[in-house]
């Protein structure tokens, strides 16, 4: 103990105020929960006796403000002394009043009023060797009606009378809470089940509330709870290590409650949003994995179906080339000497197999351009279209076709897949022309930041917008009926320009004509 008229201490200052509030804390907590019950039907009298311990509670928090306000330059014991027998009276006035109380109070209050009086007792008893101090405190507004709140809550605190007010300040609000003794436990209790946040005490013996902290930082399980620390006013250094070490926020004791559940709230609703972005992140990854897992299957597969249909043709080729032959050659030797309709049906037989022929040949040149060797070079655009020409020539002039063009630049491409689909735009141009039209085709270009751009238009009989999407699948006919094809020309036009590195789309006008776009980029992509 400190000699006569010797300053304190600070540290053993911190350390009293700490004791003599806790207390006073109690009797406010409880005073207040209680006046809080009876405002909706208690009985006038004892109302008022409470709200005297709860103004007397005050006065005395004004006090100690006064007499041992951490801002004063020194306290000494006689400081001391006055101030204990300052607090004698109220505090006795408070003991009185409890007692009084409990006599004719109903029995379901009769506990909390006992905690008052063992409280005011503890506090007098402290007087009576020591004092400290303690600051005033914001005056306590009553609760209204609140939307019920929910939650699983963790508190931490030594001492069990602030767990008991806190847990049924919390539970008043709608909130569950389990209360713990010390930092070790709260860890584990942690580790073990859910909780929304934990309202941590600072000053606790064994591991303190900046421990916990520490320790709940450094855990993954733990991390993400938030945290809302409760201490005393004079704690503040502790209480910015904590927001420091991750806190997300902090309440002074005597509790206001609705400071408690304004930021229990807040937290809660961020805490809310954290899950909801995370959930949402974790969905967004699942989906995309998903789609990466399609897309490489469905990859995987259309290489599969490709490499048989390609196998499929080559070895269809043969027997069907047999077939035509001595088809042709039965026509050939029996001409005459068969009936009409014996000419009609070998007629059929020999359509039937030129339109197979050219069914496995769309679909050779459909494999080729998905999966064989594509030879990227620069090469002459204007040349391969040439080529494409010429190989249309018959029908170019068996319609009266013609083809117009740019000056083609040179690019880089496969010089037989680039004239592949010149031939089969062009050749499209000419085989869905309008009747007594004669086609009129022109290719022309334009010079794009990192490529080319081609156009091959024609005055067709165009597409119907409704059908433009899906004219690049395999199979795909709109006009097919008295017209040759088989539906692969397109889908190998796509599949020559995606392995270009470029992008094909049309643009049409039913009765008007249609042109298809193509892109080639200068860079041509990594095989
Ligand atoms: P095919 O010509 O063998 O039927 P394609 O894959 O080349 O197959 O074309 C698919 C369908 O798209 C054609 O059946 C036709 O209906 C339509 N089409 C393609 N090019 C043109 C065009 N230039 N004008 C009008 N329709 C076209």
């Amino acid at each position: 103990m400190s000699a006569p008229d010797s300053p304190y201490p600070t540290s053993v200052l911190a350390t009293l105020r700490h004791d003599l509030r806790t207390p006073l804390n109690h009797i406010m907590g409880y005073s207040e929960m209680l006046l809080e019950d009876l405002e909706r039907s208690g009985p006038g009298e004892i109302r008022s006796g409470l709200e005297s311990i709860r103004s007397t509670a005050r006065q005395l928090l004004a006090l100690i403000q006064n007499a041992l306000s951490p801002g004063r330059p020194s306290i000494t014991d006689s400081d001391v002394r006055a101030l204990r027998r300052a607090l004698a009276k109220p505090l006795n006035r408070i003991i009185r009043d409890a007692s009084a109380l409990v006599q004719h109070s109903p029995d379901s209050l009769v506990p909390d009023l006992l905690k008052i009086g063992q409280a005011a007792i503890a506090l007098l008893s402290l007087t009576e060797e020591t004092v400290a101090s303690q600051p005033a405190r914001i005056p306590t507004p009553v609760l209204g009606d609140r939307p019920a709140a929910t939650g699983h809550l963790l508190i931490v605190d030594d001492n069990e009378m602030n767990r008991d007010v806190l847990a049924r300040q919390l539970q008043r609000q709608g909130f569950t809470s389990k209360s713990i003794e010390d930092g070790e436990t709260a860890l584990r209790e942690l580790r073990q089940h859910r909780y929304d946040l934990v309202l941590l005490d600072v000053m606790m013996p064994g591991l303190d509330g900046s421990q916990v902290l520490e320790r709940m930082k450094s855990d993954d399980s733990t991390r993400e709870i938030p945290v809302l620390m409760v201490s005393a006013l004079d704690e503040l250094d502790s209480v910015v290590r904590c927001i420091q070490i991750g806190a997300d926020d902090y309440l002074f004791k005597p509790f206001d409650p609705i400071l408690l559940r304004a930021r229990i709230d807040s937290l809660l609703e961020r805490k809310r949003l954290r899950d909801l972005e995370k959930r949402r992140t974790e969905e967004l990854e699942a989906t995309v994995a998903q789609l990466q897992t399609v897309e490489r299957e469905l990859r995987e597969s259309n290489q599969e179906l490709e490499r048989f249909a390609g196998a499929v043709s080559h070895d269809l080729q043969e027997p069907l080339r047999t077939i035509t032959s001595y088809i042709q050659l039965l026509q050939r030797q029996l001409q005459g000497r068969l009936d009409e309709r014996a000419e009609e049906f070998i007629g059929y037989a020999v359509d039937a197999a030129r339109r197979m022929t050219n069914l496995i040949d769309g679909l050779l040149d459909y494999a080729h351009a998905s999966s064989g060797k594509h030879q990227a070079a620069a090469i002459d655009a204007g040349k391969a279209l040439r080529e494409a020409v010429d190989n249309l020539g018959a029908a170019i002039t068996e319609s009266g076709a013609t083809v117009q063009h740019d000056q083609l630049p040179t690019i880089v491409a496969d010089p037989v897949q680039l004239a592949r689909l010149f031939q089969n735009l062009v050749g499209n141009a000419i085989k869905y022309r309008r009747a007594d039209v004669a086609p009129a085709i022109r290719v022309s270009t334009e010079r794009q930041p990192d490529g080319w751009l081609f156009a091959v238009r024609d005055n067709g009989i165009g597409i119907e917008q409704k059908y433009l999407p899906r004219i690049f699948g395999l199979f795909q006919r709109l006009h097919g009926q008295n017209r040759a094809g088989a539906g692969v020309g397109l889908a190998t036009c796509q599949r020559i320009v995606e392995r270009m590195g470029g992008r094909i789309w049309p643009e049409s006008e039913p009765g008007v004509g249609s042109t298809f776009y193509f892109t080639v980029p200068d860079q041509a992509p990594v095989a």
